[in-house]
């Protein structure tokens, strides 16, 4: 970290800087040009991020140099990390495709979509039983009975299923029955879940917040990460911007941004980012030509009278369609879709 001092900034404001630095146990260094002072701070990572020295006497700028995550970086781990699911993985080439209604709505549209998405070689199932909805009117999930629905589907066609804690309480309740546990856009700091769930042991679905910058989606992977859990896939699943055509903007830099900084694997969420159902084509071979390890796609048998999202959501057909078109793409980037069994 620097500390740069404005211009002609006392001896005392100075030498106030390099006692807080001392005291925390940080080494200053100073660099005293002829009406600039630059303190160069050197310690621990947690120490150094702990300080605030924006808004002291004398103090014109601090620039970390340090990055705020550490276990998530490729410095610390150079090597994918391959998130493994018995019968599937996701990253170091194994692409995931992650695909199911947005809301478990019964028990024949849990199967209905669990056999399609099966069959058109999807290799996680999805589906919401907690669902975070803008209205407290809206359809709020099947809750438990949602969350049986969906591994006795995913059971019967053998898929691993992935499926939204929304709230630390129903953590327990929902590693019992999922085999990866989603954090939704709008829990992704909530920071006491990120450490609960880094605690146990289950892979964790990150998605990207609604307005998160890739280094706090980054900093909320690290939250998981620092419990223990080394299992975690991020989602890309657009963010706000002032564009109101699609629901949200796809930041596929993101996508080829994350893949440099960490070794965590990325997955991307066409409906959530686009809202629209004809933009899922283009935005999913755009998302394996950006270099992620897998695809989101909400399915359901009738998107028409879905309880949940229908228009970002393709037909059964329709998703049959784009896997027969991925195929070679997702190959040409020298990526694998396997489930086994
Ligand atoms: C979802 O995937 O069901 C969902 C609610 O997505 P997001 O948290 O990205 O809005
Ligand atoms: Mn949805």
């Amino acid at each position: 970290m620097l500390v740069i001092m404005k211009d002609h900034a006392s001896a005392g404001d100075v030498q106030h800087v390099v006692d807080l630095l001392e005291e925390a146990g940080a080494e200053a260094h100073l660099s005293r040009g002829e009406v600039k002072t630059i303190i160069g701070v050197i310690g621990d990572r947690e120490v150094i991020y702990s300080l605030e020295f924006e808004g002291l006497s004398g103090v014109e700028q601090v620039i970390r140099v340090l990055k705020p995550f550490k276990l998530v970086g490729r410095d610390f781990q150079p090597e994918d990390t391959v998130v493994d699911l018995g019968k599937t993985a996701v990253g170091g080439g194994a692409f995931a495709v992650i695909a199911g209604p947005c809301s478990i709505e019964s028990e024949a549209q849990m199967f209905a979509c669990a056999r399609a998405v099966k069959a058109s070689g999807a290799t996680m199932l999805r589906g919401g039983a907690f669902k975070p909805r803008s209205s407290p009117y809206a359809f709020q999930g099947m809750g438990v009975e949602g969350l049986r629905l969906l591994r006795a589907a995913g059971d019967e066609v053998g898929l691993p299923v992935v499926t939204e804690v929304l709230d630390v309480r129903d953590a327990v309740v929902v590693a019992e029955y999922a085999d990866v546990l989603q954090v939704g856009a709008r829990n992704m700091q909530n920071f006491m879940m990120l450490e609960e769930l880094g605690t146990m042991q289950r892979p964790v679905l990150l998605k990207r917040g609604l307005s998160a910058t890739i280094e706090e989606l980054l900093s909320a992977a690290e939250y998981i990460l620092k419990g223990g859990n080394r299992d975690v896939i991020l989602c890309e699943r657009g963010i706000r911007t002032f564009e109101t055509y699609t629901r949200n903007t796809l930041d596929l830099s993101a996508v080829a941004a994350l893949k440099s900084l960490t070794h965590l694997p990325v997955v991307v969420d066409p409906s959530h980012a686009t809202g629209r159902r004809d933009l899922i084509g283009p935005m999913s071979r755009a998302a394996v030509a950006a270099g992620s390890d897998g695809l989101m796609i909400e399915v359901h048998p009738d998107p028409e009278h879905a309880r949940c999202d229908g228009p970002q959501s393709l037909t059964p057909e329709d998703f049959d369609l784009l896997m027969d078109d991925l195929g070679p793409r997702i190959v040409l980037e020298g990526k694998t879709v396997e489930v086994s069994g």
